[in-house]
Parts: C-alpha cells; sequence; structure tokens
C-alpha cells in the first residue's frame, strides 16, 4: 500500500539519545532545554531572528490573530486547509475569501483590493503546496491599506524566494510541523516575527500569559511543545537538506514520467527555490480526476484530494463565490511523495495514471 505521505522516522538510537538526557533532566515540558535548542536550531536553519515552538500549526495561526489584535475582516484563501479559515473564524474575524490564481493556485494579489473594505484589518494567505505567493504584490496593497499580512507557511519549509527563506516576508509566518509535513515533530508548528515586541508578547501568550511565576503579564493560552517532541524535531531537523534532495528527484522522476499525461501543474515562478512539498497535478474535469484515482486504488496507491472541498462551501462563513478555487478543488489531485518513495515505485504509479486516461 502506498499513501499519499509517510511521516520520516530518524535512527531510534539518535532518538533515544535525547530521551535519555529527559529522564536524566526530568525536565519534561515548560521551555525546557531541548525546546530552547530546537528554536535556535530552527532560528539558524531558517535565518529568521525570532521563532517559538508551539504545540501545533493551528494554535501558530491563532496565536497570529490575536496577538496582532486583529477585529473584524481578514482576507483569505478559499484553496488551503480548513484550519487557514477556521482560525479567522474561532478568534471572531470574518473570513473574506479572494479567488486563487489559477496559474499558481495561492491567492491572487489582482483581485484582493477589490475585496478590501473599512473593515479590513489583515491578510492571510497560504503558501499553496509550499509555492510562495506573490509576496511583493501582497505587500505593495498591505501597505497601501496599512493591513498586516501573515502567512500560513504550512507547507513551505524549506523554500526560498529571492535567495531567503519564505518565512522572511510578511508580519508574521505560521509553520506546522504535523507528523505529515515535510519537517516534523510529530504534533508542533511554529510562529515566526522580525519585530521583538510582537515576539515578546508570543512569548507570554505562548504560555499562560505568565510573566513570572506569580505575575501575569496579560492574556494567554497554552500553546506550549514538550521535551519529547522538541527531541523529534532535533533529529529531523538533521535529515532535512537529504529530504529536500530526495523530493526534487523524486519530483523529477514524474515529471518525465507524465509528460504525457493530460493534466498542468501548478507553475512555480522566478526567483523561487522550491521545497518540493507535494506533487499536485490538475486534471481537466473531476471526472477524469475520478478514473484515475480508481485506477490508483486498484494498485492499492492511496492519494488525497488536497484541497477539497474548496473552503467557502464551509457552513460557518458567510456565503461568497470563488469560482476559481471551487473548479480546481474538484480536479487537484496529490500523488505519494515522501522520503523513501523509490523511483520503481513511482514508476508504477504513472503507468497506473496513463492507463487509466488511455481506457
Ligand atoms: C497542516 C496544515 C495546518 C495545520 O497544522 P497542524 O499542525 O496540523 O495544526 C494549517 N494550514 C495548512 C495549510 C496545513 O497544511
Amino acid at each position: 500500500m502506498i499513501n499519499v505521505t509517510k511521516p520520516f522516522l530518524p535512527p531510534l538510537e539518535e532518538y533515544e539519545y535525547y530521551i535519555k538526557g529527559i529522564w536524566k533532566r526530568e525536565w519534561l515540558t515548560n521551555n525546557g532545554p531541548l525546546v530552547n535548542e530546537l528554536e535556535l536550531r530552527l532560528k539558524d536553519y531558517l535565518d529568521v531572528p525570532h521563532l517559538f515552538f508551539v504545540s501545533n500549526g493551528t494554535i501558530a495561526l491563532q496565536l497570529a490573530i490575536k496577538v496582532l489584535g486583529l477585529k473584524g475582516e481578514i482576507i483569505t484563501t478559499p484553496f488551503s486547509f480548513v484550519a487557514t479559515t477556521s482560525s479567522i473564524v474561532w478568534e471572531g474575524c470574518i473570513p473574506v475569501f479572494v479567488d486563487i490564481d489559477p496559474a499558481t493556485l495561492n491567492i491572487d494579489p489582482a483581485l484582493i483590493e477589490a475585496a478590501i473594505t473599512s473593515n479590513t484589518t489583515a491578510i492571510l494567505a497560504t503558501h499553496v503546496y509550499g509555492n510562495p505567493c506573490d509576496v511583493d504584490a501582497i505587500q505593495v496593497i498591505a501597505d497601501k491599506y496599512n493591513l498586516k499580512v501573515i502567512y500560513d507557511g504550512a507547507h513551505a519549509f524549506g523554500t526560498n524566494y529571492k535567495s531567503k527563506s519564505v518565512f522572511s516576508y510578511g508580519d508574521l509566518n505560521t509553520l506546522s510541523f504535523h507528523a505529515t509535513k515535510l519537517f516534523h515533530t510529530t504534533e508542533g508548528g511554529a510562529i515566526i516575527t522580525h519585530d521583538a515586541s510582537v515576539a515578546k508578547e508570543i512569548a507570554h501568550m505562548r504560555n499562560f500569559g505568565y510573566d513570572g511565576p506569580e505575575h501575569f503579564y496579560g492574556l494567554g493560552i497554552n500553546g506550549k511543545n514538550s521535551e519529547f517532541h522538541a527531541a523529534m524535531g532535533l533529529c529531523n531537523l538533521k535529515y532535512v537538506s537529504e529530504i529536500l534532495l530526495r523530493r526534487k528527484e523524486q519530483s523529477e522522476r514524474y515529471n518525465t514520467k507524465l509528460l504525457s499525461l493530460k493534466v498542468s501543474k501548478p507553475v512555480i515562478k522566478l526567483h523561487i527555490e522550491y521545497n518540493y512539498s507535494y506533487y499536485p497535478i490538475i486534471f481537466e474535469s473531476e471526472q477524469a480526476l475520478v478514473k484515475a484515482v480508481e485506477a490508483l486504488h486498484g494498485v492499492y496507491v492511496y492519494p488525497r484530494r488536497y484541497f477539497y472541498p474548496s473552503l467557502e462551501t464551509l457552513n460557518y462563513v458567510p456565503q461568497q463565490k470563488v469560482s476559481i478555487s471551487s473548479d480546481h478543488s474538484k480536479r487537484v489531485l496529490c500523488l505519494p511523495l515522501y522520503h523513501d518513495l523509490s523511483l520503481e515505485e513511482i514508476d508504477m504509479i504513472c503507468r497506473a495514471l496513463l492507463r487509466s486516461q488511455n481506457y
């Protein structure tokens, strides 16, 4: 059986090394030494000034909206994982969907201005499949209308834009380190800021608002993560460069083998060093997609429809029409891609796909 993804696991001895340290120190959570070490290593790897390791990518999004004090309407993309939209609603704001660019499947900056009202406070956009949004165009609009910019970077670990980490752009960046992501800590996430005063707020907010053992700085929640999760992250970080290279090789194999398949792929624009975190293909029709999925199931291959359905269909958001997202979400399929998927397995998947198209 081949699933769309498979979590990377480091050699057990390497994890055990860290676990023994936890037993020795008897320090399990609350900003322990492994959490600190992971944060330092990640800041270094991503070349960002302030990074907080939190419980998951959804808490990171909620903290981002909360720490900026956002109210009213937040412009966002309907083509993302549900957490991007649910976090906006959870924080008492209204998601205003702007349709996507059919070439990249990211929010279309050309449509943002028309959606801005006197109640708009921010733009929350996702770097879909790790392919960066048009961060330059988005920043121009944000500056013109005095809006904050948050990027949901759950897919974007390892992607660079103009020779810098994609997390260098926008006011806040959120990451997910869930087991299915390219770099993971089992469960986990992070929030990145370039502003020291925002960093100070996040540090308190993540820990119930505590400012010393008997004093509260302000409102907070429990967004902390544990030494065990940090240990997994420290082990996995060692292998990230290898995983990135491998995914490039695997994606190129798909490209070569699928040349004659009647599908298109999201466009990766100039100045982008892509992380190959997913391998999405866009069919000509939903019918063609369903046929391909059936053929793959026939050979025990389980791709996933990321992202389906489009988020304007959620029953807790105001009704809005976003036809490109709605249409593309019905036709896009992510093929299996993970560290130890072999080139032979990829060839087998490609043969099944090509057969499904011919008969
Ligand atoms: C995975 C994901 C999240 C949520 O992250 P969790 O760590 O699972 O909470 C948010 N946004 C996107 C785009 C994701 O893919």
